[in-house]
């Protein structure tokens, strides 16, 4: 049988997709037809972007699943129209690039870069930094990214906590979950770092009151979803010095409009939504797995849970 894939994302996207596609829908010898354009009733799977401007599936009806292109999938899991499995992005390079950034911007907070960077004002500042192994982070999020990210800081030295929703045990990580593991995880994360999926259970998870539980002084690096943070509350803890430094790569608003106080404000770092994102090369291979499987009648990778919305 030949599967009919229609790629529905930005239409610059295609150029980068389309052989990375080809190539490893080629390497499983599936039959197939790909492109940007085809009838709605002879579609079988949609690699799918929710920037794409579809956001009514009904015209799908042979459709047999939807491939998400990110990893967040908030913007596709509550459309009432969407009625096959819908499979969300774990690929190498989305999280090899995640790790990447929250290690540069973790080790960034830790060494204190900034008083070298910026303090080039010829005092002879001698301070050096704790090691590692005394400096603690919190990881809200022990998934894909989060797992990925927590290992490689816990090889570094540094003593990680993470939480998630269910129980966990990861190598080399301090795995919490339920309510008084948030806020122990909270208690005692130096820096914390988000990568939380955004769903109606994780919004404003980092409140005031979940910052009144960090230490004083510690740094929040968000590369999860904007609205996890209460955005006022992070402010007010920023100005009281309760907090010493955010680093904000998502927002409730992107792009973050220029008039946002986060901008300007001294103690936030804004990064434009680039932590990580997904390398067609290797997702390509995740789209065509999935594919195979689909058309092999066998469950997919990486589904996603509506009902939990991640
Ligand atoms: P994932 O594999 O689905 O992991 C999500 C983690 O969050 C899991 O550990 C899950 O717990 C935990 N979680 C979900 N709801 C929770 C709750 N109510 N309480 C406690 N823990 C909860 O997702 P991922 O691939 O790691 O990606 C995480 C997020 O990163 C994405 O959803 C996306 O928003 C963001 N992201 C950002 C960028 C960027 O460029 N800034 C790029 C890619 C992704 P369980 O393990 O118990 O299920």
């Amino acid at each position: 049988m030949t599967a009919t894939i229609l790629f529905a994302s930005k239409s610059e996207r295609w150029d980068t997709y389309e052989g990375p596609l080809r190539r490893a829908l080629d390497a499983l010898g599936l039959t197939y037809r790909l492109g940007t354009d085809f009838p709605s009733e002879e579609v079988d799977y949609i690699v799918y972007a929710p920037n794409s401007g579809i956001d009514d599936f009904t015209p799908f009806t042979r459709l047999k699943a939807v491939l998400n292109l990110w990893a967040g999938v908030e913007a596709v899991v509550g459309n009432p129209t969407l009625k096959v499995p819908l499979a969300r992005m774990v690929d190498f390079g989305l999280t090899q690039g995640m790790t990447e950034w929250v290690v540069g911007h973790a080790m960034r907070h830790h060494l204190g870069m900034d008083a070298h960077i910026f303090g080039q004002d010829g005092i002879w500042r001698t301070e050096t930094p704790p090691l590692a192994r005394d400096r603690r982070i919190g990881l809200l999020g022990l998934g894909a990214l989060g797992i990925a990210a927590g290992t490689a800081l816990a090889r570094l030295g540094f003593p990680v906590t993470g939480w998630s929703r269910s129980e966990k045990s990861v190598e080399g990580i301090t795995c919490r979950h339920g309510d008084e593991g948030l806020r122990d995880t909270l208690a005692q994360a130096d820096i914390l770092i988000l990568l939380l999926p955004d769903t109606p259970a994780t919004q404003n998870i980092l409140n005031a009151d979940a910052m009144a539980r960090m230490p004083k002084g510690a740094v929040v690096i968000n590369p999860g979803r904007g609205p996890l943070i209460d955005d006022d509350a992070l402010i007010a803890a920023l100005d009281s010095g309760h907090l010493g430094h955010a680093t904000l790569d998502v927002f409730r608003t992107e792009p973050l409009p220029p008039e946002h106080p986060f901008w300007a404000h001294p103690r936030i770092t804004v990064t434009p939504h680039i932590a990580s994102e997904t390398r067609p090369d290797t997702a390509a291979q995740v789209i065509a797995e999935n594919v195979r499987r689909g058309e092999a009648g066998a469950p997919l990778l990486h589904l996603v849970d509506r009902d939990l919305g991640y």
